[in-house]
């Protein structure tokens, strides 16, 4: 098939305009201007995005599709009492059932607004059932907290369990429920997720570390979110040192940054994410650089909680790789990485006077946008360690592509595709989103999912939630 627009973005090579992308099987096989295109393969079938841009499919390397249900629950509270509640309800007050309607919501919301791939954490499981109905690419992170170096080897094991039971299920996957490809299966890794330095014991750090090399698992931490975190770390005082002691957990002071204590745990490697990043000293970026980890950068999630924003000048001039992620919707309030691009490029570590060409601002826009549009694309797949099947616009790549209406009130006029998309553009612009050469978003339609039956159980549930009252 060919899919031809008013513009095409490779990320990789320059913006070609009246462009087309010649699909066979799940592959990109050629591209460039429409009318080389269709004259030299002119049996295939042409679907044709006047007025849209095609760009390879959005990234979000760092979400939490169980937790979509509570977007809107849990607003203005600080990060620590956020955290709490977050775990009340997660744990005590939804269903197995809930958070699997919760997941398919959030890959539901992904599909709609253009994302093709996520990095996902997934704690109680139901999140898998609904990437493999999705058929969306993914990295699903098994998530694992374990503050108790004892408890480690019993923790351990339930991890493994999980692990061979999600590898089950992918294999086992019903291929009549998935309405799009025999392929899905192939879309998904297992990766492992120890939450936090602070949530997660060190004997239990260094078993993960060891299993997950052994099978060669990426992995995905958070870390360098908070003061808090770090008032741990380097000098065992704060909220959450009080609260380790009220539970009667020893803690043993690293006395060191966070990211530096996983370091010495052995545990940064190039199969490493490492979420958030934003409260970093000046060798904690030396760090990250000699161990060629990964940085997932959520800036609504960060702003919204008011923890702080990564330097992304700093990560760019070490050339560190940075993918972008929404985080839960529980803090952001979205899957909508046009919003998550935007706000990068407001990031105030962009707006240094130095920085900045007064002579030339438009062309500087460009860079910023260009940039950010390359993080939420190429960069995601870097950082996933997806890089040679996805994340560009190239011959032998998987189509992976999303096509992005630029004909809207909020995108005229459009001088520059790049700007338009970044600085005007919505998630709702998207009006086709295909992942391994299959449609899953075509004509206003979801073609894998159902979306007016999940509405119906989202209402349920909200009901539910709304008879709470949240201490
Ligand atoms: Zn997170």
């Amino acid at each position: 098939m060919i899919l031809s627009a008013r513009w095409i973005i490779p990320i990789t090579s320059k913006v070609i305009s009246s462009g087309a992308v010649l699909i066979q099987g799940n592959k990109i096989k050629d591209f460039g201007p429409a009318s080389t295109i269709l004259n030299q393969y002119p049996n295939e079938t042409i679907y044709n995005y006047p007025g849209s841009v095609i760009l390879p499919g959005l990234i979000n390397v760092h979400s939490h599709l169980e937790l979509t249900i509570l977007r809107g629950y849990l607003e203005n509270l600080d990060f620590w009492e956020w955290i709490k509640k977050i775990s009340h309800v997660k744990y005590k007050v939804l269903t197995l059932e809930d958070i699997g309607i919760s997941s398919l919501l959030g890959v539901c919301e992904a599909i709609r607004s253009g994302v093709t791939t996520l990095g996902d954490v997934v704690d109680l499981g139901p999140a898998l059932d609904a990437f493999l109905q999705s058929g969306l690419r993914g990295i699903i992170y098994q998530e694992m907290f374990s503050p108790i170096n004892s408890e480690a080897p019993r923790v351990m094991e339930e991890l493994k369990k999980k692990i061979s039971r999600h590898k089950k299920e992918i294999i086992n996957f019903d291929r009549n429920k998935s309405k799009i490809t025999e392929n899905v299966q192939s879309l998904l890794t297992l990766g492992i997720s120890p939450h936090s330095p602070y949530t997660v014991s060190p004997t239990l750090f260094d078993l993960i570390n060891k299993f997950s090399k052994l099978h060669q698992m990426p992995v995905c931490i958070h870390v360098a979110e908070s003061v808090e975190e770090t008032n741990l770390i380097k000098h065992g005082t704060g909220p959450i040192s009080d609260g380790l002691a009220d539970r009667g957990i020893e803690w043993k002071v690293p006395g060191c940054t966070p990211v530096e204590y996983l370091e010495r745990l052995g545990l940064l490697s190039n199969n490493v994410l490492l979420v958030h990043c934003i409260q970093l000293e000046t060798s904690d970026y030396d760090i990250l650089k000699r161990n060629n980890v990964s940085v997932a950068y959520c800036p609504k999630s960060n702003f919204k909680l008011r923890t702080g924003f990564l330097n992304l000048n700093k990560m760019l001039q070490k050339e560190i790789e940075v993918g972008l992620g929404t985080d839960s919707v529980a803090s952001n309030n979205n899957m909508d990485l046009f919003e998550e691009m935007r706000t990068a490029a407001f990031s105030p570590s962009w707006l240094k006077k130095d920085e900045i060409n007064r002579n030339n601002s438009r062309k500087e826009n460009q860079f910023c946008a260009y940039k950010a549009l390359k993080m939420a694309t190429l960069g995601g797949a870097l950082s996933l360690g997806l890089s040679d099947s996805i994340g560009s616009i190239e011959v032998g790549k998987k189509a992976d592509l999303i096509s992005v209406d630029l004909t809207n009130i909020h995108t005229q006029p459009t001088f520059c595709p790049v700007t338009s998309l970044v600085f005007s553009a919505k998630g709702t612009d998207v009006n086709m989103t295909m992942v391994d050469g299959k449609f899953l978003f075509k004509d206003n339609q979801f073609l894998t999912l159902n979306k007016s039956k999940l509405y119906e159980s989202v209402d349920l549930i909200q009901e539910k939630l709304q008879a709470l009252v949240v201490e």
